[in-house]
């Protein structure tokens, strides 16, 4: 099995990151993973890039925590793959397949709604996934779940409660969403707990990762032994929405949870 980790932050590319990319690369190898994927917190969220002044320094100042990550896997043979967490309003999602030329080519990007990154994504053949859209913490005042938008959701996070994976889980099964896990690791430590996925073939590409969710191929959710098992409702919902094609957000159908 190859194992990848498809969500996590470097301290050059985002406020709330600890380690560097190259130590990122270092203990993830050291855990047997084939590749990672960085995606640092986007200017709509916690980046560590700076707010204002030229597009090209904010992009490159972005990238950063990726390329000293990557560096290091050319060293030590880890496959390090670009990506994107993009924030809106609290609700978050992974975007993949895109490029820091990409960036430098769409200063717009970082003013286009939920649909219009999503459209843009997929037209340029990236892909793009609802992270941990159950979360409950005290910086969030409701949950905005948005799948009609995405190519998946991210049912397990290790910044999560299992009862909130729990929720994501029974929903996806619900919805027929397909799924993956991620440690939304901001830093590697002894004692860092990492989720995942393990694909029985290495992913070569992100552009090859971007397919295998598209086909929605098969993988296995890297989790703690019985992660979705609990009841969720033992953790009452906050406000729960749903946004629609009008890009509104209505209230969360609860059908699913029965
Ligand atoms: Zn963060
Ligand atoms: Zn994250």
């Amino acid at each position: 099995m190859y194992r990848y980790e498809t969500h996590m932050h470097t301290c050059q590319g985002s406020a709330c990151g600890s380690s560097t990319g190259a130590e990122h690369a270092r203990f993830y190898k050291e855990r047997g993973y084939q590749g990672i994927f960085i995606t640092d917190h986007f200017f709509g969220g916690n980046t560590a890039a700076p707010r204002t002044g030229s597009w090209k320094d904010r992009v490159d100042h972005y990238c950063a925590g990726f390329e000293d990550a990557w560096n290091e896997g050319q060293k030590i043979g880890l496959d390090v793959f670009f990506g994107i967490e993009q924030n809106f309003q609290g609700d978050e999602y992974l975007i993949y397949g895109l490029s820091k030329q990409y960036l430098l080519d769409h200063p717009e990007i970082e003013r286009w709604t939920r649909r219009e990154t999503y459209e843009n994504v997929r037209a340029a053949g990236g892909c793009m996934l609802q992270a941990h859209p159950f979360r409950m913490r005290g910086y969030l005042s409701a949950i905005r779940v948005c799948d009609l938008y995405a190519d998946g959701i991210e049912v397990a996070n290790a910044g999560n409660t299992p009862a909130q994976d729990a929720y994501a889980m029974r929903y996806c099964k619900a919805k027929g969403i397909y799924t993956i896990a991620g440690s939304d690791n901001h830093k590697s430590h002894e004692g860092s707990t990492l989720f995942g996925v393990a694909l029985d073939k290495p992913v070569v590409s992100a552009a090859e990762w971007v397919q295998h969710i598209l086909q929605k191929q098969p993988h296995t959710l890297l989790v703690p032994e019985g992660r979705f098992d609990a009841d969720p409702t033992a953790e009452p919902l906050i406000p729960a929405y749903w946004y629609n094609e009008q890009e509104e957000f209505v209230e969360l159908p609860m059908g699913w949870l029965k």
